[in-house]
């Protein structure tokens, strides 16, 4: 391997190190918004299983619950409208990720189409 090679190769090893670098800063970046979702997920699920232990309680006949489809869907809509509040996004465009204090028009079309 001649001077010109060998400086051929280091010049290549340092392109790719700095595409690895750069992958590696966005599979940080993917992770962290990974966690961010998982975080709110849980947080999610943690609300939505207080709700459902607290409306076992509330209905003690199972049947109950399959004939007030009206309600659940009602109930849908408010958990959702809540979300929005508590400033995530529901529309199917960014579903679930924050909101950052501004309105989203696919949200609020949707909370329209919703009601
Ligand atoms: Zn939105």
């Amino acid at each position: 391997m001649n001077k010109k090679e060998v400086f051929e190769q280091v010049s290549y090893m340092e392109e790719q190190i700095g595409q690895l670098y750069q992958q590696l800063g966005d599979l940080k970046n993917h992770l962290s918004e990974l966690l961010e979702e998982n975080h709110r997920l849980a947080v999610e699920n943690h609300h939505l299983r207080n709700r459902l232990d607290g409306s076992q309680e509330g209905n003690q006949i199972a049947a109950e619950d399959i004939d007030g489809k009206d309600n659940s869907v009602g109930e849908g809509y408010d958990n959702l409208a809540r979300l929005y509040e508590e400033g995530f996004h529901i529309c199917n465009v960014h579903f679930g990720s924050p909101r950052q204090d501004e309105d989203c028009l696919f949200c609020l079309l949707f909370l329209n189409k919703t009601k």
